[in-house]
Order: C-alpha cells, then structure tokens, then sequence
C-alpha cells in the first residue's frame, strides 16, 4: 500500500463528490482524511443541500452542522464548482476521465406519488416542493400555494409531513426570526389556513415521527394538538419493542388527554386513513376536498387494511409527504423499482451484468433510500469511502487520462464549459451578503432565491 507522508493513502488520488449535501460533505470529509484532492460539485450555485433546503427553518440548531461541513471546506485540497449540473452541464464519461473516484451524493430529488384520482388537481402538492418553497430553493421560488382555504390535510406520518403541518401554523412571530424565505413569510402571514389535520394510514405505534419533532406538536404557541382518544384505545408497544414508537404513543396519549386550550388554530392527528381521491370540481378544479378510506390493522400490524367505511375532509390545500424518491442521472446504472443508484455497499454496479463499474461509487439517500437523520449519512458516507479505499488499495479505482486528471486541467475545463460557476469563495461572498441583510432584522440570513441574485452576489467574491 502506498502512504503519503501523513500517514493517509491514496497520494495524487483525485475524486469528483456529485451533491454537496450532507452525504456529499460527509464523503469528502473522508476522501480528503484519506489523501484524496476533492472536487465538490453542485447543480446550485450554494452548498449545503437539504441542510438549507429542506431542514425548517425553525430548527437552527439543525442547521448548525453547517460549521463541520465548512471546515471541512477549509482544507487546501478542496475545490467547489458550484452551478454546474451531471447530466446536462458536464457528463458522467468526462467526469471518468478526469477522476480516481466519483462519488455520487445527488440525494432523492422527487416524491412518491399516491396513485389516486385527482392528485394533481390545483391546491394538490407534493410537500417536497412545499419544503423547497419555503426554505428558498431557487427552483421553486416561483410555485404557488393557495393558503386561504381554512382546512390543509397532509398525508403521511413522517418528520416530513410534521415539518410542513407545523409551518403551517406556526405564528408569524416564531416564523419572524427565521430563515424562511421572505417570499413566504409574507403568504404565511397572509395564510387563512387554521386547521391542519395530518392523515397516517396506519396506527399511531406505526408512525415513522422521530419523538422530538411529535413532541413540538405539543407546544406549538398558536395551535391546541387534537388526537381523538378513541384512536389509542387498545394501542401499545411492547416494552421490548421500538423504543422511538413506545414514546411516540405516550406522547399521543398525552395529547388524547388534553383538552383543547382555545388557541387560534389546530393541528388534528388522524390515524388509519388512506386518501383515497383528492376532490375537486370536474377533472381539474382546484382541490375542495379528501375522500378516505377508514382502515384497521392487519393481526400483525404491518399492514393498513381497508374497512370499506370512508369519510370527507373538506380542505382547500392538500400536501402529499408520503417519501422522497430517486430520479435517475443519465448513463448512471440505475435501480427504478427502488429508485435508487445500483449499487452495493456504495460500489455502483451495472445495469448489464452487474458488475461494479470501477471508479464510481454512490452515499447518502441516492444509496439506500430516504431514511434516517443527518447523522446517518455520516456513517454511510464512511462506509462507501472505505470501499473506496480498499479498491485504491487493490489498483481497482477508475483510470482517468493523465492528460485531463490534473486539479489545473479541471478548472480550466469548468471555466469554459461553466463560465459563472460558483467556487467556494464565491459562496462566501453569497454567505456574507445573505447575513448581512439578516442581521438588521435579527435573522441568521435573508436567502437569495433567484438564480441571478446569487450569481451577482458570488462575484464579490
Ligand atoms: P418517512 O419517514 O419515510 O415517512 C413516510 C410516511 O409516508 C410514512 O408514514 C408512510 O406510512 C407514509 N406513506 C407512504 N406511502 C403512503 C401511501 N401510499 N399512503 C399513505 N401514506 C403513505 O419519510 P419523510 O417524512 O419524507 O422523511 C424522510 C426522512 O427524513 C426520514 O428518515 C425522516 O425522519 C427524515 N427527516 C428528519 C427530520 C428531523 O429530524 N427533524 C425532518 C424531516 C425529515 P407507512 O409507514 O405506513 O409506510
């Protein structure tokens, strides 16, 4: 095995990390620890991923894993090329060419669907986009969300489907010291919506809410937490099952006990309901309601089962947050009935044969699906580097061309294929400016949501 004089493998070594999420940080933390020079690319002009687009904006301290992944930035063998996309700015052959490693970190871009009538009707969304909405995503700075009608069901029993129930009735002065973008401050402010009821189409010991996030439900400062009692009558885990489903019963039975305090507005956790059609007038009038199928349990309560009995909920907003899902990048072998990157232990395989395409390596959501917490990625992400290393170890990395493989190289190529990319000075700069305009107002940053905006901000860089 070849050593650099630090001790660390894989001197000269060059890999490309594909998403600077949290998975892509994470990856590069290691790469970089193992001797690697890293290139970090992005589709956004800004790092970060869903820890700025997807975290709410009411959860700081979740965000403030930020700091790790801007050391890690520190590092004189990192590169950032922000704004330049796989698949359309540069391609998966060109990025072989140049790299020992690539490694694939582009998180799940798109929603499951529920495969019912009237999904895509008017007021009926994919809380994905909802999320990217808020939190400024350049791509979704745009989308509408009629927030006048007094009802708003969410579907799903996620951390997902609470973030956006609880957006929705938080106070505009819990959202004021906030992230949030300033676009829907305002349409918050404005929003008429003052009851949300969250739709899980299974029991209340099955839902997948982390106890944190179901906790804050309790203490939101406008909006009482409704659970019908009846829905906990004869509902338990045993001492020796999950303890994060054990707690989050007790918190739902705390609720259940609770009488509502008055508040302004409600938040109604609803269990064993599956939406059934999303209702409107005609094939696409805007959404005016929910039809849904009342379930039970199957005797091992793995499964939600149809009773046959149904109820309406009318609502003029309706946010589907039933999972994030993969979307494929082209060349890239990939697995659609699990809507993932082949791969095994990180190392992609082909499509063809199944054999591992050397060279090319995948961690974070695009690996094993969306689940688990920030955190998770670390540990993922130092899974598939020690693969990484294992195959530097055995000669068995990508063989780009010498020609092109040079830090020099690459940046003159990004230069001319990419003229206004974003390099991790320039995100500095949109950092700076995006603070700065918070600091007035006591906010942690006013985000820059137009693509334009954060060109012209990196540049004063
Ligand atoms: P998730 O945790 O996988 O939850 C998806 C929910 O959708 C489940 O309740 C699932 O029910 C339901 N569902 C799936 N298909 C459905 C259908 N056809 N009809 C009705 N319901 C359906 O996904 P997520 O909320 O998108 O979160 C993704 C990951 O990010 C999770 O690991 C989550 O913990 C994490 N996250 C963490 C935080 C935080 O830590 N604060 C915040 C946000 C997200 P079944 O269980 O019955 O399948």
């Amino acid at each position: 095995m070849r050593m650099s004089p630090a001790g660390t493998s894989a001197p000269g070594k060059r890999a490309a990390v594909v998403g600077a999420g949290p998975s892509g940080f994470y990856a590069t933390e290691q790469l970089l620890k193992h001797g690697f020079e890293v290139d970090l690319y992005d589709a956004l002009p800004t790092p970060f991923g869903l820890v700025r687009a997807g975290v709410a904006p009411d959860h700081p301290k979740i965000k403030s894993v930020t700091r790790v992944y801007t050391k890690t930035a520190s590092n004189p063998s990192f590169r950032f090329f922000g704004g330049v996309t796989l698949g359309t700015d540069v391609t998966r052959d060109e990025l072989l060419a140049r790299y020992h490693a690539i490694v694939y970190a582009i998180g799940t871009a798109t929603d499951n669907r529920l495969g019912i009538p009237g999904e895509d009707r008017p007021g009926s969304h994919p809380a994905t986009d909802f999320v990217a909405w808020y939190n400024g995503h350049p791509d979704f700075a745009d989308q509408q969300f009629d927030l006048n009608g007094g009802r708003a069901v969410v579907i799903g029993n996620g951390n997902v489907a609470i973030d956006v129930a609880r957006m929705l009735v938080l106070d505009p002065a819990e959202l004021a010291p906030t992230d949030t973008a300033d676009h829907a401050i305002t349409a918050f402010g404005m929003a008429g919506v003052s009851e949300v009821v969250l739709l899980g189409r299974r029991g209340p010991a099955q839902a997948a809410f982390t106890n944190p996030e179901l906790r804050e439900l309790g203490e939101l400062e406008r909006a009482d937490v409704i659970v019908d009692p009846a829905q906990l009558a004869g509902v338990s885990v045993p001492e020796d099952g999950d303890t994060t489903k054990r707690r989050n019963v007790e918190i739902l039975r705390d609720y259940a006990l609770r009488a509502p305090s008055g508040k302004s507005h409600r938040l109604e956790l609803r269990f064993l309901r599956s939406p059934l059609e999303i209702l409107g007038e005609g094939d696409d009038g805007p959404v005016t309601g929910v039809r849904v199928g009342i379930n039970e349990l199957s005797a091992d309560g793995t499964r939600a089962v149809a009773t046959g009995a149904e109820e309406v909920i009318e609502c003029g907003l309706v946010l589907r947050s039933i999972g994030y899902r993969g979307t494929p990048l082209p060349g890239i072998p990939f697995d659609s009935a699990r809507g993932l990157i082949r791969n095994e232990g990180g190392r992609v395989r082909s499509e063809i044969d199944d054999s591992p395409c050397p060279g090319e390596y995948v961690v974070g959501w695009i690996k094993r699906g969306p689940s688990g917490v920030i955190g998770t990625n670390k540990k993922d992400a130092n899974d598939t580097v020690a693969r990484i290393v294992e195959d530097e170890q055995a000669d068995a990395l990508g063989v780009p061309d010498p020609s092109l493989a040079t830090a020099a190289a690459v940046k003159d190529w990004i230069d001319q294929r990419v003229p206004d990319h974003v390099t991790w000075r320039g995100w500095e700069a949109i950092d700076t400016h995006e603070s700065t305009l918070g600091e007035s107002t006591g906010r942690p940053r006013v985000k820059l949501v137009r693509l334009d905006d954060l060109l012209r901000a990196s540049r004063d860089g």
